[in-house]
């Protein structure tokens, strides 16, 4: 296993592993729990990680989150479902968690 990438929230986390799931990359998040947790810990030790399962797909993970956060602009597209504002590059909708693709 591979640390591919460091989230600054868990809804981070969750966004970079529906992406690398799409591609077929096996992941995991670690610290998912600890979120809450912080103060007693540095700050930077709780945030969410997320692991790729297989050392060969690390490279290809990071240069998808890459491309991820690269394209993530400004924008922002409307929920088909609820109608709900959700920045562009979620895969799911913030309020009703339905895929925005
Ligand atoms: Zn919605």
């Amino acid at each position: 296993m591979k640390r591919v990438y460091l989230a600054a929230n868990l809804m981070d986390a969750q966004i970079a592993v529906d992406v690398l799931a799409i591609q077929g990359i096996k992941t995991h998040i670690f610290n998912a729990n600890a979120v809450g947790a912080v103060g007693e810990l540095a700050a930077i030790q709780m945030w969410p990680e997320v692991w790729v399962d297989e050392d060969s797909d690390s490279e290809q993970a990071r240069q998808l989150l890459q491309q991820l956060h690269a394209t993530s602009s400004h924008g922002s597209k409307t929920c088909p479902h609820c109608g709900e504002e959700n920045p562009e590059n979620f895969l799911s909708c913030w309020n009703c968690n339905q895929a925005l693709i």
